[in-house]
């Protein structure tokens, strides 16, 4: 991959043309010369969930917005509960809402992978202390589900943020950390790879676009990047992500976003791919979005319609490494 036509920020991507990134082209390529992938219990493909946790808490803006929806739904239970939350103290937070979550997955027999920060500095605002909420959290892992790193707007550059930022996640959850997405899906290529590989990452889910939905590279599959001054495949898998709900719903209206996601999941299924897709956790908690929330679980409806495989990055990582699904050996040069 030339870095000079990836860079690390998308600014020079807005306005794509969004036809051409609905096509795996490369994952097709791939396909036609025999490239095979086999899923658990014979599946055809398999839809990678993700929700990347900026907020435990609401921020202002969410609070006054859920505020207001509430009201005009007449719905007192839920004004109450978005207005004066903390009333009964931080835990009653809205935000904190990952059981739900995984009870909603649960019903559809999905797995998802939850991204939470541990950064000190932030753009916006504080976000929060991963330690307020590390019972929440272990409980993620004990259920089956999967705890990554996402991290800090600052740290896709930073070795030693990320390093601090891992030791902290992991000395809540009390086990190694492996799978990663940058806040704002910042990213510099190749060095955040490099950063992440030194750091112990198996896997990263942040290659994707913030401005648009589709393949940013042409590919269904997981990769491992190719190094081009160091001439060799490196030392981790990259998850590319299809589709975030935010810079999906900033250019379409929800019965539009369906058909988009659905002509993706499609042609996800064709070639034997892995989509993957991030849902921010406060969307399942914010009147002001029900509308992105049902569309998740139509994700769910559709998947189990189509017998899909629904669950974690560390799971499609894990399946990935144990069926040899590598274009090359670890340790291979390319010649
Ligand atoms: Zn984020």
């Amino acid at each position: 991959m030339n870095e000079k036509e990836h860079p690390g920020t998308d600014s020079k991507y807005i306005g794509s043309d969004l036809s051409k990134v609905m096509t795996p082209v490369v994952s097709e390529h791939l396909m036609k010369q025999g490239y095979h992938i086999c899923y658990p219990g014979n599946k055809k493909f398999a839809i990678c969930l993700t929700h990347d946790v900026d907020d435990i808490y609401p921020p202002l803006s969410h609070r006054v917005l859920s505020g207001l929806t509430s009201l005009k739904k007449k719905d007192w239970s839920a004004l109450k509960k978005h207005l004066f939350w903390n009333k009964k103290g931080n835990q009653a937070s809205p935000y904190i809402n990952f059981h739900k979550i995984m009870e909603l997955e649960k019903k559809y027999n999905a797995k998802s992978s939850f991204y939470f920060m541990t950064a000190e500095r932030d753009p916006r605002r504080f976000r929060y202390n991963i330690e307020d909420i590390a019972d929440e959290v272990k409980l993620i892992v004990d259920s089956g589900w999967e705890v990554g790193l996402h991290g800090g707007y600052y740290s896709f550059h930073d070795i030693d943020a990320i390093k601090r930022e891992k030791r902290r996640l992991e000395n809540v959850l009390g086990r190694e950390v492996i799978g990663y997405r940058n806040h704002y899906l910042r990213f510099q290529i190749p060095s955040t790879w490099e950063i992440l590989e030194k750091c112990g990452f198996k896997y990263d889910t942040t290659y994707g676009y913030t401005n648009m939905v589709g393949f940013r590279n042409g590919m269904c599959h997981p990769f491992r990047p190719y190094h081009l001054q160091r001439q060799q495949w490196m030392d981790i898998y990259e998850i590319p992500l299809h589709v975030m709900e935010s810079a999906m719903f900033d250019f379409t209206k929800p019965d539009e976003a369906w058909e988009l996601i659905k002509q993706l999941l499609e042609k996800v299924e064709l070639n034997n791919g892995v989509i993957t897709v991030l849902w921010h956790n406060n969307v399942f908690s914010c009147p002001f979005r029900d509308h992105w929330a049902k569309i998740y679980e139509k994700i769910l409806q559709y998947g189990i319609s189509r017998d899909a495989w629904m669950t974690s990055g560390e799971e499609i990582y894990e399946w990935w490494c144990e069926n040899g699904y590598l274009l090359y050996n670890r340790s291979d040069p390319v010649g």
